[in-house]
């Protein structure tokens, strides 16, 4: 068992509340997918899966294994898989896990495997490109991938998916329109050649925000489950769901003249009242917070991180703080928090929550 003191609470309470906000804010038939990538956003994606999974309409992990750990925690909900290699499509079709095929080799080698294990009409998801430029079919692969597609019986087309480049960025409005419009084309050149219809989704979290009128069949909801939109005021109106606690280790008491930590970073000029919490870099704490940079919370008070980051401890300044040996602290709590790390890390939330490294205990409070 870990019983590392360091904890990252993940809110059950504030998962469902950013589940609801968005689809209040979706057309009632609008399915969702909850993204639980790179363990759910930092977190842990089989503790936020089981909590959602009756909850959402589907489930998306970035890689095979990830989508093999889902099922081993028993989630029958569907799980696409956004960026598979050749090489899982074994454990990808033994785990009833969906593919996003994004080329012509992937839909080639997808087929020729699905042949050899006499799989029938095995549910595939297209992935256009229409402008991020990362992963996907053009547009001018459509005959090839129809002509391919409608002469066998091993895959069917679940559904049609593209990205947005810009979502979050206003300024680059015209940019985003014609990406959905192009995606629209694809979609119903699509349709052309078949006689089922497959799900259309192309919105993020900050898709759904701006663009809500291109929300399709489906929406791919990530950042926003754990409480972040693209501005102030989205984001207030979303909880925080990743809290990252520890404890004060010890106390001590540095005099006038003497350093605090690695390279003695930190030199009290007065006597000064200090913590050791046992969180650092390797935690995913970054050393850029140190040298009075960022802070923890204690008893609802700021306390700056003081000299350097270490690898498994943090020093702060308790001077003005009545607190003592044993207390719990918070590293963050609030979407405020994680926005100051992230801005004094020159980053972004999304790099901060996924940061949180494996070391620190998961639990989920509901
Ligand atoms: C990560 C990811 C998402 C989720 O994006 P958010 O901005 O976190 O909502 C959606 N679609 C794809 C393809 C992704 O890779």
């Amino acid at each position: 068992m870990n019983n590392h003191v360091s904890v990252l609470e993940i809110s059950g309470n504030a998962l469902e509340h950013n589940l609801q906000y968005f689809k209040n804010r979706l057309h009632q038939k609008t399915k969702i997918l909850a993204v639980v990538k790179a363990f759910g956003y930092g977190s842990d994606a089989n503790k936020v899966a089981y909590f959602l999974k009756d909850k959402v309409d589907y489930f998306a992990v970035a890689y095979a294994h990830e989508g093999t750990s889902l099922r081993k925690t028993k989630i029958t909900t569907p799980i696409l898989v956004l960026h598979p290699q050749i090489q899982n499509f074994e454990e990808i079709t033994r785990n009833q896990l969906e593919p996003s095929i994004y080329n012509l080799k992937t839909l080639n080698a997808f087929l020729t495997h699905a042949q050899e294990k006499g799989i029938n009409s095995y549910p595939i998801h297209l992935k256009f490109n229409t402008g991020l430029n990362r992963l996907g079919f053009s547009k001018d692969n459509i005959p090839k991938i129809m002509e391919i597609i409608c002469s066998t019986k091993h895959v069917k087309i679940k559904s049609i998916l593209s990205h947005l480049a810009a979502s979050e960025d206003n300024n680059e409005r015209d940019f985003t329109l014609n990406q959905l419009q192009n995606f629209k084309e694809i979609i119903n050149q699509i349709y052309d050649y078949l006689d089922y219809t497959p799900m259309a989704h192309t919105l993020n979290t900050s898709g759904v925000i701006n663009y809500p009128e291109a929300q399709f069949d489906m929406v791919r909801i990530g950042i926003g489950l754990y409480g972040f939109g693209n501005n102030k005021k989205e984001t207030s109106q979303l909880k925080n769901s990743h809290i990252l606690k520890s404890i004060i280790s010890q106390i001590h008491i540095v005099k006038k003249g003497e350093t605090v930590g690695y390279n003695r970073a930190f030199k009290a000029f007065k006597n000064t009242t200090i913590a050791t919490i046992p969180i650092g870099h390797a935690d995913g704490l970054s050393r850029r917070l140190g040298k009075g940079k960022g802070h923890i919370t204690i008893h609802n008070q700021r306390a700056p991180i003081i000299g350097n980051v270490c690898m498994d401890m943090i020093m702060v300044d308790i001077t003005n703080i009545k607190c003592t040996e044993g207390d719990h602290v918070f590293i963050f709590k609030t979407q405020e928090d994680i926005l100051t790390i992230s801005s004094i890390s020159e980053t972004i939330s999304y790099e901060i929550l996924t940061l949180i490294s494996q070391r620190i205990k998961r639990i989920l409070i509901c």
